[in-house]
């Protein structure tokens, strides 16, 4: 599908990438770059590259397609290292958690030859690094491009090809629904994973070892999201602050109102509210966007 293909962030993402153009026969040649020379060993070792670049621009000369794998944090600075190196005609996508603030720090640095179009696969694990990744990771996940009105409808229908091939379910919205939309839907429940697993280890009557040994009374599946990459989430956390913000200030109000609920033993406020949780569970099991095993799937139901 494309003859060069640039890979600058060998992490989950970049080497799930890899992988994934590997078994559809995507790219003609994989470039890449890490900030790391560990890194850059592993990826090398590991096979998710044809070519290992020591910078970010010997890496993306002569690409057709390069993709920037790194936080969404570096995005900016990386874009402006490569710049004069990229190829006219080149598509420059991200695969950044947040939107908004991306196409802010990359869009000026791009030349007016190249085609920049964001995107983001919500498609993820708590793992990081090269050896991370999977080819498997983006089949019938969400792929959100968020092209503006200067972008060239060519470049986002080859990229939206691109991410088709790799079994992606691909939609288009604007940075600021993006942000919107995964403030509720990933990036709030990190927060409150991270502030969990917080709380738990500073309860001083319950012991550590406590909190270890009873975890499958729900905490466990806290302390799965909370293992995600420190770097990763702080920079989303600081790059989407506003509808982050936002999200949180109607959870706080909702927590509010569960704690009087329980206060006043309002039963049905309770039950009302744990329904309707339920079916939104269920209509994400229907839309098959996760398992209806039990214990999600942990363990087999006869056992
Ligand atoms: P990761 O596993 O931690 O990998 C990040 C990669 O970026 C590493 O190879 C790192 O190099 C490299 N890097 C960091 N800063 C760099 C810089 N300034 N210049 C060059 N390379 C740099 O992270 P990831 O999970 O793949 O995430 C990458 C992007 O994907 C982020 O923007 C994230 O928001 C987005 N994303 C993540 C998920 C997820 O679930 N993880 C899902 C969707 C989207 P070293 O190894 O040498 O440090």
């Amino acid at each position: 599908m494309f003859e060069r293909v640039a890979l600058i962030g060998l992490g989950l993402i970049g080497s799930s990438l890899s992988h994934a153009m590997r078994r559809e026969r995507l790219a003609g040649h994989i470039a890449g770059h890490a900030r790391s020379r560990s890194t850059r060993e592993k990826a090398v070792e590991i096979g998710l590259v044809d070519s290992i670049h020591d910078t970010a621009a010997e890496a993306v000369a002569g690409a057709d397609l390069v993709f920037l794998c790194v936080p969404v944090g570096a995005c900016g600075s990386v874009t402006a290292e490569v710049a004069n190196s990229l190829k006219p005609g080149a598509i420059v996508t991200d695969v950044g958690s947040v939107k908004t603030a991306v196409v802010r720090d990359v869009a000026p640095h791009i030349p007016p030859d190249v085609h920049f179009v964001p995107g983001h696969p919500v498609a993820g694990t708590e793992q990081s690094g090269p050896e991370s990744g999977f080819a498997e990771l983006f089949i019938d996940r969400w792929c959100i491009l968020t092209p503006d009105q200067t972008s060239e409808p060519h470049a986002v229908k080859r990229l939206a090809e691109f991410w088709r091939a790799c079994g992606s379910n691909v939609e288009t919205m604007t940075p600021e629904h993006h942000d919107l939309v995964l403030a509720i839907t990933s990036h709030l429940p990190h927060l409150i994973a991270y502030n969990i697993v917080a709380t738990a280890a500073d309860v001083e009557e319950v012991t550590n070892s406590e909190v270890i040994k009873f975890s499958a009374g729900g905490f466990r599946d806290f302390t799965r999201i909370a293992a995600s990459d420190p770097t990763m989430w702080r920079d989303i956390f600081l790059s989407n602050k506003d509808a982050i913000l936002e999200m949180l200030g109607r959870f706080s109000e909702d927590l509010s109102a569960l704690q009087r609920a329980i206060r006043w033993g309002d039963g049905d406020a309770l039950f009302s509210l744990f329904t309707r949780s339920r079916e939104i569970r269920r209509s994400i099991i229907a839309a098959g966007q996760e398992t209806a095993a039990p214990d999600f799937g942990r363990r087999s139901p006869k056992r």
